[in-house]
């Protein structure tokens, strides 16, 4: 039925409880209503409103009855809903109008949608305009959050990807079409994995998968491909999308283009791994790849090529021409290195002007000989370089895996010795790592394990070697000199164990050894031979750093039970060059000790006169070198002539070494020099050798 009013019954409402059970019940229906409900007379006046409308008002029905709009609100929103009034009567139809409403009391504004719709009574006269209002304030302000928040997603330049649970895609944002190059058009209704460059292993995806089928985000790199073939890849993080019911509705896909990132890590990678100069493999690099072609030989058999390879004299470039040229240079000689190999060849570069290259599977070693004569070839082209042309040669030393050694180090250490064996060969030439090498080099090794011990098992004894007063011919004293027999290597001179003994802390020992055992002798000798006899004995600039070594010598001379002056220590100008300041000191101390203190092998080193004035010795003695020229060399004559000189004006005993012939004594003798000891009066020999009558 039709809602029958009129002006004449305005009261209708208050007078429901008069109405019939009918229209309390349609009376109830509207006010439940969420909407606004309400109806005017033609002339504007309200007829009457639900409960919702006195609410929106802050005005009961019984003060809104015969009232009008201009009573609530100001006079232009009345005009305008009074407008649309007429409007619907005058069309006869409904008409929808959107009303924003100020409130006068607050300030507020609400948004109303209302549908006004003319009432006509049973006769067809106009009874009034019925207005059913909606509050959309609510909807509005949501749709403006959305129509926000989808702008903020479109323009985002994170790329944002919808999918329906199939998975199709739904909603792609800008962002996602200008990294992926596809539009809108082209993604939607697709499978994301349309964009998949295959590059990404199956087991993300079924990480992926199984995470979001789980109801959990997923979060990882994908390898993409864009619509132009370019590769790209992209950090995603990807979640469902769940209904009020926990029913998963959609996935969506947040990502962001991480190519440049990804590049700017492989960057750093790869600067690790490669010479920003040459761009060639750097020295980690290229022995790791040795490291791999080794364990591919120990499996599939061949052969591996080590190559070491010096420029020559490479820095005489740098000093004149500059290290710009220097540089370009390196790049080009890099450049020429790499031309002349296979691909699967590499060549690195180990650092300065040195480079490696890697040979693998070969048949013979002898191919490496062909490659290593190409790149010597090569190298010797002339360079062109800012207009200098350039000529440069190459030494190469070439190792073979597994016949010369079995690791990295092992390898690049013979090939190392060859290249230098090459150099001494007089340069641009290669070698290669020989038996010969290979023997000096295992000579090496097992004597620094044969030295462990030898004291021990008693393989090493001291000799001694007299030294004659020049004016009397008389055996005055003698030098301690260490001797090692070895039963596995022979006799090995202290020329070559001292320096190793130095290297690894055995000298402490030996020296100890060789104090006790002359300072033992000469108490002996000073009974038996001279009261005088004195022995010399040899110290390293290594035992200087023993904090012992005074009290050790101190020890030595007590339980000898001769005086301190029965003890000469030889040192070179190696010890005063430590630049130790206990040097001095210690030397100071032995020398108020007691102790006597002789410069060796003066004229050999810096033979620098300030040492002699700065620090206390005693005795000088004149290396072997000069002694032997004495007799035919002039100018050798008047260098010692000037060295002995200088030495008595500085109150100095002079020692020449190595007297071998009566000429040589001759000489010594006319210039007044002290003493003289060498092949002439008698080789090193053992302690019970020693005796008055030795020398002559
Ligand atoms: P050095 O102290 O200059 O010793 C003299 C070297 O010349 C000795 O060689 C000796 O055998 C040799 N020699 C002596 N007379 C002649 C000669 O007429 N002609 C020739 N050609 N050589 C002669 P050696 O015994 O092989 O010792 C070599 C070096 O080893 C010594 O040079 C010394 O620096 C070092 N050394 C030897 N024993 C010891 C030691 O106990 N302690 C330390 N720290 N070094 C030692
Ligand atoms: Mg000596
Ligand atoms: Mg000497």
């Amino acid at each position: 039925g039709t809602i029958y009013l009129s002006r004449q019954n305005r009261k209708l409402y208050v007078l429901s409880n008069e109405l019939h059970a009918e229209s309390r019940f349609r009376r109830l229906l509207m006010d439940t209503l969420p909407d606004l409900v309400w109806i005017k007379d033609p002339d504007g006046l309200y007829l009457g409103s639900n409960e919702r409308f006195g609410q929106f008002f802050g005005a009961p029905e019984h003060d809104i009855v015969g009232k009008s709009d201009f009573d609530f609100v100001d006079a232009p929103l009345a005009e305008f809903f009074r407008h649309y009034d007429r409007l619907s009567i005058e069309k006869g139809s409904s008409v929808t109008v959107e009303e924003s409403i100020t409130f006068a009391s607050d300030g507020h504004q609400e948004l109303l949608e209302t549908v006004k719709t003319p009432v006509f009574g049973e006769s067809g006269e106009l009874i009034g305009v019925l207005g059913i209002g909606r509050d959309i304030t609510e909807r509005r302000r949501v749709e403006e959050q959305i129509r926000y928040l989808s702008q903020a997603v479109e323009q985002s330049p994170v790329l944002v990807v919808i999918t329906d649970t199939e998975p199709k895609i739904q909603y792609v944002n800008r962002a996602f079409e200008v990294t992926s190059g596809y539009s809108e058009e082209e993604a939607l209704g697709q499978n994301p994995n349309f964009l998949s460059a295959g590059e990404t292993p199956a087991a993300t995806y079924e990480e992926l998968w199984s995470a979001l089928r789980d109801g959990k985000s997923w979060e990882g790199e994908l390898r993409n491909r864009k619509k132009n073939g370019e590769l790209y890849w992209e950090r995603a993080h990807i979640a469902p999308i769940v209904d009020a019911s926990g029913e998963t509705t959609h996935y969506l896909g947040i990502k962001v283009d991480v190519t440049e990132q990804k590049q700017q890590s492989e960057k750093i990678l790869y600067q690790a791994r490669f010479d920003q100069l040459t761009e060639l493999p750097n020295r980690l690099a290229s022995l790791e790849r040795l490291a791999q072609m080794i364990a591919h030989d120990r499996r599939r058999g061949g052969l591996t090529a080590v190559l070491f390879v010096d420029l020559d004299d490479f820095k005489k470039v740098n000093d004149t021409l500059g290290h710009g040229t220097g540089d370009k240079l390196l790049i080009k000689a890099a450049g020429r290195l790499r031309d002349s190999l296979r691909t699967e060849d590499t060549v690195g570069r180990l650092g300065g002007d040195e480079f490696i290259v890697l040979l693998g599977g070969l048949e013979l070693a002898s191919d490496a000989i062909a490659v290593a004569t190409a790149i010597l070839k090569r190298i010797e082209e002339p360079f062109l370089i800012d207009e200098h042309e350039l000529l440069l040669t190459a030494s190469i030393g070439i190792a073979i895996h597994p016949d010369d050694g079995n690791s990295v180090g092992d390898l690049l250490r013979k090939a190392d010795a060859a290249m230098y064996q090459a150099k001494n060969k007089g340069r641009a030439d290669y070698s290669l790592f020989t038996s010969q090498l290979n023997v000096e080099l295992q000579r090496r090794v097992t004597l620094e394990q044969q030295m462990i011990g030898a004291l021990k098992r008693g393989e090493v004894a001291v000799f001694y070697q007299p030294q004659v007063d020049l004016r009397n011919g008389r055996t005055v004293s003698v030098e301690a000199l260490l001797r090692w027999d070895s039963p596995k290597l022979g006799s090995i001179s202290p020329v070559d164990f001292i320096p190793i003994a130095e290297q690894n802390g055995m000298i402490d020992a030996l020296g100890l050894f060789v104090l006790e055992e002359a300072l033992q002798w000469v108490s002996r000798w000073r009974r038996e031979i001279d009261p005088d006899f004195r022995v010399a004995v040899n110290l390293s600039p290594r035992q200087f750093r023993s904090r012992t070594l005074l009290e050790d010598i101190d020890g030595a001379i007590q339980r000898a039970g001769v005086p301190p002056q029965a003890l000469e220590l030889e040192i070179t100008e190696g010890v005063l060059m430590l630049e130790h300041a206990r040097v001095g000191e210690t030397l100071r101390s032995l020398v108020e000790h007691g102790i006597s203190l002789s410069l060796d092998d003066f004229g050999t080193g810096f033979s620098s006169l300030s040492y002699l004035r700065n620090y206390p010795f005693d005795s000088l003695k004149i290396d072997r070198s000069f002694t032997s020229d004495i007799t035919d060399d002039p100018a050798d004559r008047e260098l010692v002539v000037a060295i002995i000189t200088m030495a008595q004006s500085l109150g100095l005993s002079i020692i020449a070494e190595g007297v071998e012939t009566s000429e040589q004594e001759t000489v010594l003798k006319q210039f007044d020099c002290d003493l003289g000891q060498g092949y002439l009066y008698s080789r090193p020999v053992p302690p019970e050798h020693i005796g008055p009558d030795i020398s002559s």
